[in-house]
């Protein structure tokens, strides 16, 4: 780690190559180039995801984060490279234990059929049934457990449809947490949340890591949250990484000025808090309006 002070879900731990030694995710050389596409979606990645860490993904629309998180998960194969988890090849795990052992907040979803709130995240504990177990007292305590974390208990009996975008957000990281996962990848988990819900969400990641020592891996178009929560950053750009390190090396105003195509500041966060000093991105303003000519 290079300097600065700590946040809340961020660790003492030197970011070298020494990172790559019990990770729980590795991505060696890999590019994805979509059928009958021409560009890659992802080219040359080299990354490890660190245990018990939030690692945030970041980058424009299109620059391949959601790509890479379905690298991650095994839904698509790279088109070259390996992805280890655990240590082993990707294609040689069973998908049924990953599915035990890796919670998933995908970007979107259809809701196929009406559900209510508890069997919604009942659903999270499917990868631990199976034909000679139905549901027990072990899996009612993790759901009702789910729920607690999440804020969502009081709703349990609702339909799914009733809920607002933060409550179903997250009823969805419930359903994931159900699952007793000990790696956990969310794709943009607060799109569209209010403050309130969003820093609940952040919270309750960082109590994840922190507490329980679960791997988070989110993607987010959130700057100053993944800065102040995340020990390491991956910038993607176009399917490459343009910097991968803790957030003072990777919100660097060149950098994501750069990248984003936009004017910016960087700032340490003012505090209060343990995550005082965090590397903290202000966008600025083009607009002649802002700006008025000087009346002179
Ligand atoms: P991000 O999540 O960063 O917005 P994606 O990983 O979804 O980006 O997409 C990366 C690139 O791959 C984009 O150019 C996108 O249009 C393209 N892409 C995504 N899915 C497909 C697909 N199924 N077929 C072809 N191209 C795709
Ligand atoms: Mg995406």
């Amino acid at each position: 780690m290079s300097s600065g002070t700590q946040g809340p879900g961020r660790s003492q731990r030197p970011w070298n190559a020494s990172i790559r030694e019990g990770s729980v995710f590795q991505v060696r050389g890999v590019d994805h180039l979509y059928p009958g596409e021409r560009v890659p979606a992802l080219s040359g990645l080299d990354l490890a995801f660190p245990r018990g860490e939030i690692t945030g993904i970041l980058g424009p629309n299109g620059s391949g984060k959601s790509t890479l998180l379905k690298v991650l998960l095994g839904s698509l194969t790279p088109t070259r490279g390996l992805v280890e988890w655990e240590g082993r090849a990707l294609s040689a795990v069973p998908r049924a234990e990953m599915a035990r052992r890796v919670g998933v907040v995908p970007q979107a979803e259809e809701l196929a059929f009406p559900v209510t709130v508890r069997d919604f995240v009942a659903m999270g504990r499917y990868p631990h049934l199976g034909p000679w177990r139905s549901e027990g007292e072990v899996d009612r305590v993790a759901i009702r457990e789910a729920l607690v974390r999440c804020g969502v208990d009081r709703f349990a009996d609702r339909g799914m449809a009733t809920l607002s975008g933060g409550e179903m957000q997250r009823v969805r990281i419930a359903r994931a947490l159900a699952q007793e996962p000990d790696t956990l990848v969310l794709d943009e988990p607060t799109a569209a949340l209010d403050i309130r819900h969003e820093m609940g969400i952040f919270d309750l990641l960082s109590t994840l890591a922190r507490r329980d020592g679960v791997t988070v891996i989110l993607v987010t178009h959130h700057l100053n949250l993944a800065a102040r929560y995340s020990s390491g950053l991956v910038l993607l750009a176009c399917g490459r990484c343009i910097k991968y390190g803790p957030p003072e090396e990777v919100i660097q105003k060149e950098l994501l000025e750069t990248v984003y195509g936009w004017p910016l500041t960087v700032t340490p966060h003012p505090g209060p808090g343990p995550d005082r000093g965090a590397p903290q991105v202000v966008p600025l303003s083009n607009s002649a309006d802002l700006h008025p000519a000087d009346p002179r």
